[in-house]
């Protein structure tokens, strides 16, 4: 990793509280460019917290985050902070992708259509634009056949897969995943995993919140293992997912490996 490059996403000393309850308790963490960033830990540790802080979904309490040498929401001047305004938020959010559990495609729309949404509401691309990228973008995710299905005339693996295009249709330069394949049958996952790979070696920064080690270990650059709210290990995931220091990480990974 280069040290002059700025790192995609920075966190600082991050906190989170919902009223009394404090989740997110101290994080500091860097992705670099084009690296694949796993989060893993066990359910409840705030790493769909984490996440929606990035993508502006919720707001921090304390610490610092960047996106791309970027504050998260603020605008810096001299040692104030300024709320940035929600035209300034929402130019923010565009550069961010992020696909669910759950895939959240509008029922009512084809997958061409829904992947055009985006551009041509947010961006105000034309639609003959808008569709030429979107076509790619389902070609790309391999159904390139199925442009005219409805999401329920799609399965769950190709149903992400078209929230995946989806995702990248805004040309985002950094796509979060939070647990893509959790909600899909075993035979499902493969697909979807192939795309995020492919994705991977296209150079895509990627923060990938999941329960599979086996794509941490091949495709992961690096992994942090969370949980309760502070980052407990990190390190290169076959490092980790192999060698764990801390009892908790051991515990965990004893479940899900
Ligand atoms: P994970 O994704 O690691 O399973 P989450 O970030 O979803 O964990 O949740 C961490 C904790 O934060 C959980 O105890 C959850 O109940 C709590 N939490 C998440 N969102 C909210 C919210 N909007 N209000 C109150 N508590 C929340
Ligand atoms: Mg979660």
């Amino acid at each position: 990793m280069s040290t002059q490059a700025v790192p995609m996403v920075k966190a600082e000393g991050v906190h989170k509280s919902f009223g009394h309850a404090h989740i997110l308790k101290g994080i500091d963490l860097e992705v670099a460019q084009g690296e694949v960033f796993c989060l893993v830990g066990p359910s409840g540790s705030g790493k769909s917290t984490f996440l929606r802080c990035i993508n502006h979904l919720e707001k921090i309490s304390a610490g610092r985050l960047w996106v791309d040498g970027h504050l998260v929401g603020y605008r810096q001047k001299g040692d104030k902070l300024y709320e940035l305004k929600e035209r300034e938020v929402a130019a923010q959010r565009r550069d961010i992708g992020m696909v669910f559990q759950r895939f959240n495609l509008f029922p009512h729309m084809t997958a061409l259509e829904n992947v055009m949404e985006a551009p041509v509401q947010v961006k105000g691309e034309t639609r003959a634009v808008a569709r030429e990228r979107a076509l790619k973008l389902l070609d790309r995710v391999g159904l390139g056949e199925r442009t005219g299905h409805y999401p329920a005339q799609l399965s769950g693996g190709q149903q992400q897969r078209v929230a995946i295009a989806r995702a990248l249709a805004m040309e985002p330069k950094l796509m979060l995943f939070d647990e893509p394949t959790s909600a899909l049958d075993p035979e499902l996952v493969g697909e979807v995993l192939d795309v995020m790979r492919d994705l991977a070696e296209d150079g895509m920064t990627m923060i990938v919140v999941t329960h599979e080690m086996g794509f941490a270990r091949e495709v992961g650059d690096s992994l942090v293992f969370m949980d309760d709210g502070v980052v407990v290990e990190s390190g290169h995931p076959r490092e980790v997912l192999t060698n764990p220091q801390h009892e908790r990480t051991k515990a965990f990974l004893s479940k899900v490996l």
